[in-house]
């Protein structure tokens, strides 16, 4: 599949890998917004936040939980967590991905 993100999973691609368990991986965005920006990604392939529904609930609350444990474990106090859904919305990457961003003052800007 030609997809960026399956690739990292498999190991094809290169990352800066910061948590991983058998469900999620975690790596640093490679252009990075904030001094620190990580993405989280459910290892499965689908596109896009609109490809879940109310069947995934356990899915999608695991992926806001481990975000959370990967912030203590980063020892974030503050931070904005973003899923862009579609290309007007700023995706760019076509594999489900929670950015985690901190380290400087957030402006309104969304990240
Ligand atoms: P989005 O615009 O929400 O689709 O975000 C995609 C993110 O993936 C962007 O912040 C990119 O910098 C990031 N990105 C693209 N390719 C890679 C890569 N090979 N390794 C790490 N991050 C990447
Ligand atoms: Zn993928």
């Amino acid at each position: 599949m030609d997809c960026i993100f399956c690739k990292i999973i498999s190991g094809e691609l290169p990352c800066t890998k910061v948590y991983e368990d058998d469900e999620f991986l975690a790596f640093n965005d490679i252009n990075p917004q904030a001094p620190v920006h990580i993405l989280v990604i459910p290892k499965e392939h689908r596109e896009m936040l609109s490809d879940y529904g109310p069947n995934d609930e356990g899915l999608l609350g695991r992926l806001l939980a481990v975000t959370t444990e990967i912030a203590r474990q980063q020892k974030l106090d503050h931070y904005r967590t973003v899923i862009n859904c579609g290309s007007d919305a700023g995706q760019m990457v076509f594999h489900l991905h929670l950015h985690l961003v901190s380290g400087r003052k957030l402006s309104g800007q969304l990240c």
